[in-house]
């Protein structure tokens, strides 16, 4: 017995006895990809949220109507009855297993006692709130080759729910909306062009009968947008671009005949220049307005795209537009000329603040490239920006203009450079919270180096990885060296920000960066989890450690708290998987086998357990012989920068999630090794053929770098000294 573990396919099987209890008829119903148990506990209408609901929000604060609570994103609770005082008898209430083995960065929705959450490649569950027990499962059977076009790994975080209706952006570029008492589709469109390599990860909003929803996709060379659809019928009611198109043709607005001023050179022949806004957005009600996060240039080097010159409006930016016409209203942009992949796209935390004895409408935002601004969003006139990590490429931001004051040789034009933060930013998509209770943002914060350097060789190609960056250690002088160095000076760490002051107030430093998202309650704590496996609660005010449980597998999605029948749970995603999986790592131990991602619920009281997984190192098989010469080796090696590195990881070392290929036995085999490489084999798997770019010679020399790094692997664990 392992208390109530469900899983998705405990349909059709024996039910739990709380499961028995809400369900007098269970049936089963197969309707193409709607896994449905129908009157399952789903009472009063399902997903019944509206404007008048989410604008009294915090009248019903056992809900989490919205993927940050609120419009504002605060990820606050008002919740108490699990506080500082309690906290440490926080036990598992229940657990659900996702059908999918990514990485989660779900934030759940729960109305009215029925839980909405995502997996990996967009599927969707609903679960009943307070048991796990699983209501419907929609799989909206995203084609596995769009995996090549996911920069950071094939995940979803979130839906959103709006009169009984369920809204997920599904990888490939569909806005879908599903009957929230069924599961079944009532509509879909296609939100960007299928033939080009745009994917969403991100969660929709809904504000106003509309649906809105951006795109990501800037490693590769789009032009990001952000769209809202109405939400009863799908039909498109505006269309905001982030970057300017054809310079020779009449642009789409006002806002973009400003832009393209900004722009040199041929970015709009590259793919569109970037952009993509892929994660925050936040609406406000009382000034009508929607803000939203953009990301970074297309390619990254600037050099590449705008000759190395230009603000290159409007990436990296923050933007707001007239929530019903999407019309420009302000912008401001924490990096001008984007070099390193430094997105805007984090957290945008709304708040009212009293600040020099004024009281102000500010939003907040922790942006990728190290600094934490505070922007009077009226106007979008910056009020602060301090730096809330290490930031090497630049020393300040300027209050007067608000422009960051660069330092060295930041934009690495005398060769390639270690630059901090990196493209994994200060602060990634992992959200922020905020309390008013504290009046401190809780930030998962991080030191993570990146090497940049130009790619002297770069000519773009369509759905191609397309940064014209060489990011590879070894153009550093001494590639060993250099990976100690950065593995080194990696850190990871709570950050409790006060907004006002522009300074820390306290953190908590963990073992590593990459860790989760976070929440702030009104019984004074901050939940946040960690890349090695824990999930944690802090007091707000001081950071003292009060509770923590080990979730088995890396818990990086934002937490959320609800409440069903007068108990308050604790819900967070736990999983391997996301960006930090696939490239980095050289930086995480060989996580064994780890489990599919989970959605862990904790109670005051539970008791439920989870199945311990098997995490014992896999040794590496003994490899092929290293018989190529040193010179194809180092070719392979550089081909597979270009070509695997994004997924398969620095050095060819894995992070457990997408096969290492060091342990591959297609290393030793031609045949099989093409059939994969260059015939699509694994296509099913989401390892696309790269026929249209490699070459079999190309191949030959991956294959025989990937034996040498296998061998390099194997010596060392076969060595008597090895540690
Ligand atoms: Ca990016």
């Amino acid at each position: 017995m392992t208390g109530a573990h469900g899983k998705e396919n405990d349909v059709g099987k024996p039910m739990s006895r709380a499961g028995k209890l809400l369900c007098a008829v269970a049936a089963v119903a197969l309707a193409g990809t709607v896994v449905t148990l129908s009157g399952c506990g789903q009472g009063k209408g399902a997903a019944q949220v509206d404007q008048a609901r989410l604008l009294a929000a915090d009248k019903e604060p056992g809900n989490w109507m919205s993927h940050g609570r609120t419009w504002s994103e605060q990820r606050f609770s008002p919740l108490d009855k699990v506080n500082a005082s309690n906290v440490g008898n926080l036990g598992l209430a229940w657990s659900f297993q996702l059908s999918t083995n990514r990485g989660v960065e779900v934030t759940p929705v729960v109305v009215d006692g029925t839980m909405y959450v995502t997996s990996s490649w967009s599927v969707v569950y609903a679960l009943n709130a307070k048991t796990g027990a699983l209501l419907w499962k929609y799989d909206p059977q995203v084609p596995r080759e769009t995996g090549k076009f996911a920069c950071c790994d094939v995940v979803n975080r979130g839906v959103a729910v709006w009169k009984g209706k369920v809204y997920v952006a599904a990888l490939d570029g569909r806005l879908i909306a599903l009957d929230a008492k069924s599961g079944q589709p009532a509509w879909s469109v296609n939100t960007t062009d299928p033939k080009l390599p745009y994917t969403i990860t991100g969660a929709p909003r809904v504000f106003k009968d509309k649906v809105v929803i951006g795109n990501g996709g800037s490693e590769y060379g789009v032009r990001g947008y952000v769209t809202a659809y109405d939400a009863a019928d799908g039909k498109q009611l505006w269309r905001f671009y982030t970057t300017p198109g054809d310079p020779s043709k009449p642009q789409e607005s006002k806002a973009l005949e400003m832009a393209v001023k900004t722009w040199q050179g041929d970015w709009f022949k590259q793919g569109g220049g970037g952009g993509s806004p892929w994660d925050s957005m936040s609406y406000d009600p009382d000034l009508n307005m929607l803000y939203f996060g953009t990301g970074n240039g297309a390619p990254w080097d600037q050099t590449s795209r705008s000759k190395g010159q230009g603000d290159n409006l409007f990436l990296s930016s923050i933007v707001a537009v007239d929530a019903d016409t999407g019309e420009y209203r302000w912008h401001y942009q924490t990096t001008p000329g984007d070099t390193w992949d430094f997105d805007s796209t984090q957290t945008v935390t709304l708040a009212d603040l009293t600040i020099d004895g004024q009281p102000r409408k500010v939003l907040m935002q922790a942006a990728k490239n190290g600094f934490f601004y505070v922007i009077d969003r009226t106007n979008g006139k910056l009020l602060s920006a301090h730096n809330y990590v290490t930031t090497s490429w630049a020393s300040s931001v300027d209050p007067a203009t608000g422009r960051p004051i660069e330092q060295g040789d930041p934009r690495y034009k005398k060769g390639p450079a270690i630059v901090m933060p990196s493209s994994f930013g200060g602060h990634n998509w992992h959200p922020q919270s905020f309390s008013p209770k504290t009046g401190l943002v809780y930030l998962p914060a991080q030191d993570v180096p990146g090497v940049y350097g130009t790619d002297d060789k770069y000519a773009y190609k369509n759905g191609e990885w397309n940064t014209a960056n060489d990011t590879r250690l070894n153009s550093l002088p001494d590639d060993k060296k250099a990976r100690a160095a950065m593995k080194n000076s990696m850190r990871g760490m709570l950050v409790a920000w006060d907004p006002v002051a522009g300074k820390e107030a306290w953190r908590a430093e963990h073992k590593g960066p990459w860790n989760g998202g976070t929440m702030a309650t009104a019984g004074g704590l901050v939940f946040q989890g960690t890349l090695d496996g824990k999930f944690n609660a802090y007091d707000a005010s001081n950071g003292k450690p009060l509770w923590t449980t080990d979730a088995y597998a890396a818990v990086l999605a934002g937490p959320m708290t609800y409440e069903v029948d007068g108990e308050q749970y604790v819900a967070v995603g736990a999983g391997f998987g996301s960006v930090f999986y696939l490239v980095a790592g050289f930086a995480l131990d060989h996580p064994g086998n780890p489990e599919n991602g989970r959605i862990l619920v904790y109670k005051l009281g539970g008791t439920a357990t989870l199945p311990k997984p098997d995490m014992t190192k896999i040794a590496v098989p003994k490899p092929p012989a290293d018989a190529a010469s040193a010179q194809i080796v180092a070719t392979g090696h550089a081909t597979y920068n270009k070509y695997c590195l994004v997924c398969h990881g620095y050095n060819a070392i894995g992070g457990g999630v997408i096969p290492d290929l060091r342990y591959s036995s297609l290393i030793g085999d031609d045949t099989g090794f093409k059939g994969v490489v260059l015939r699509g084999d694994r296509k099913s798997n989401g390892m696309v053929s790269f026929a249209s770019t490699l070459s079999a010679t190309d191949a030959d020399a991956i294959r025989a770098y990937l034996i040498h790094e296998a061998n390099g692997a194997y010596a060392a664990e076969q060595a008597p000294a090895a540690k």
